[in-house]
């Protein structure tokens, strides 16, 4: 047997009841274990005082509670928070906690970058270095319940953070497991939020897996725009997709609908015509409609649609019966709003440098 101890992080409920039972530990401890790490937020196996002192002395020879580290952590005007986690190798992701009046959400981080190269995100001008392990993605989420302390309630989790959770699957599904169980964080299942680009083959397997409120990347009505967008499409083009995320969210789910995030790009995809377009495409779909006004980042092509524009782009579908918000756009003052992540990637694509080299070029 491997010398190395467990992180006992990286294990939801069944890891950790199939890891007890190969060391002829009984399953139940999962249960202790997961409640004195994720609630009491205790990482001391000495500190664990209902188990007995046999038991602590074998898991501090067996396992570790490896929490990650903060290196920086950011407040804004608004009060969205925003903390940077190292996680060796010189790699660095961030996380972020959106207060509002009747809910907190933090924006969780599944990889270091991001492989897809949609065009408008500066995740993915970063490159794309790895995975997440399940104990960083859920230790993002015990970190922050440890700085915000107890007068702050992380009540939702959307992963909508740096990466493509779907592209991470495993990992970011036993980390949404321990988000909803209740021996962990108890968190209901429509206020934990997978956020995709659109993964197909991936998305038609999470339904098997869990049953948490899904949120779709768009951006675009048509393929020929989102192609460019989001390049994943042309793998995974709008018609395959939207028949995917129907049967997600179809028999006897928690959620019925899933929510459609619309980035509004200066006439890139902003106009009343695409709007209609938007409404059709949608007609069959249970949705509602998410625009969030385009951040920019450094070096970033595009701009934000005008607030005539988007005013008007929301008219037309809240005629059309959608119901369809405009995302406020928080934390920009600390780079902390959707699509200004950047942590600190060591780029494995090149693609920083290619596009260097192309700039250069010219
Ligand atoms: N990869 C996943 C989750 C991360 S992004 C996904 O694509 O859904 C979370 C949201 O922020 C996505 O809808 C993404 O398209 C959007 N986003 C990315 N860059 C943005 C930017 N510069 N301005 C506004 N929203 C952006």
């Amino acid at each position: 047997m491997s010398t190395k101890k467990q992180n006992l992080f990286d294990l939801d409920r069944k890891g950790m009841e199939a890891f007890f039972v190969e060391m002829g530990e009984k399953p139940f401890r999962a249960r202790q274990l997961l409640k004195w790490i994720h609630q009491q937020r205790v990482t001391d196996f000495d500190e664990m005082t209902n188990l007995s002192k046999a038991l602590r002395a074998w898991l501090k020879e067996h396992c570790e509670v490896l929490v990650p580290e903060v290196v920086f952590e950011q407040t804004s005007k608004d009060g969205t928070r925003k903390w940077l986690l190292q996680l060796g190798c010189n790699n660095r992701v961030e996380a972020v906690f959106i207060p509002e009046q009747n809910r907190g959400t933090l924006c969780v981080s599944s990889q270091v970058g991001c492989a897809l190269e949609c065009s408008f995100c500066s995740t993915a001008q970063q490159g794309f270095n790895r995975n997440l392990s399940v104990a960083e993605i859920i230790g993002q989420l015990w970190v922050a319940t440890r700085e915000l302390g107890e007068d702050v309630r992380i009540s939702n989790v959307v992963m909508m953070g740096m990466g493509e959770p779907l592209l991470n699957f495993n990992n970011v599904v036993a980390a949404m497991q321990l988000m909803l169980d209740d021996f962990a964080y108890g968190l209901s299942k429509r206020r934990v939020t997978i956020s995709t680009s659109g993964v197909v083959p991936a998305l038609d397997r999470l339904k098997e897996e869990i049953d948490v409120a899904l949120a779709l990347s768009l951006h675009a009505p048509n393929d020929e725009l989102r192609d460019e967008l989001v390049p994943i499409n042309q793998k995974y083009p709008i018609k395959m997709l939207l028949e995917s995320c129907k049967n997600y969210i179809s028999g006897g789910r928690e959620r019925n609908s899933i929510t459609i995030e619309y980035v509004m790009i200066d006439k890139v995809n902003d106009t009343p015509e695409l709007a209609l377009e938007l409404a059709r495409l949608l007609k069959d779909v249970p949705s509602k409609i998410n625009l969030i006004p385009f951040n920019p980042y450094p070096g970033s092509p595009y701009r934000c649609s005008s607030r005539n524009a988007m005013e008007r782009f929301k008219s037309i579908l809240q005629e059309k019966g959608f119901v369809t918000t405009r995302r406020k756009t928080r934390g920009d003052d600390i780079d902390a709003a959707c699509g200004q992540l950047v942590g600190r990637v060591k780029d494995k694509t090149k693609r920083q440098l290619k596009k260097e080299l192309k700039q250069e070029a010219v």
